[in-house]
């Protein structure tokens, strides 16, 4: 015969369930993932004569980079429009994913704190 203590805690470790069951349908759904970041920048050309020397409002661009790490170091690779639209994507996507596995790991240490009470208990 279970205590209602345990059967409350079988309550909450099905609730936890299925909102880890929610929580991994959501990956599903998920593109590429992407690391580093985007930059949009406006760059002077360097000519004394041109417009955009005197007026920062004319300089040149957008020109955008990618940056990320990579071993330690900071790499850049300057990027299309349309790649920088595609990898902005990507990048949001491997945010996403990121902040659904640490709400995944939160549940899960939930779960864990849910079954210590058990054993502590028995
Ligand atoms: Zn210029």
């Amino acid at each position: 015969m279970s205590s209602p203590q345990s059967s409350l805690q079988q309550k909450r470790l099905r609730r936890l369930e299925k909102l880890y069951g929610r929580l991994k349908q959501s990956l599903v759904g998920i593109g590429f993932i992407f690391p580093g970041s985007i930059v949009r920048r406006f760059m002077p050309c360097g000519k004394p004569s041109c417009h955009c020397a005197t007026d920062v409002n004319k300089r040149h661009g957008p020109y955008y980079e990618w940056t990320r790490k990579l071993k330690g170091k900071t790499v850049t690779v300057r990027l299309t429009a349309e790649q920088a639209r595609r990898y902005e994507d990507w990048i949001r996507n491997r945010r996403k994913l990121k902040k659904i596995l640490m709400r995944m790991q939160a549940v899960s240490i939930q779960a864990a704190q849910n079954q210590a009470t058990t054993m502590l208990r028995h």
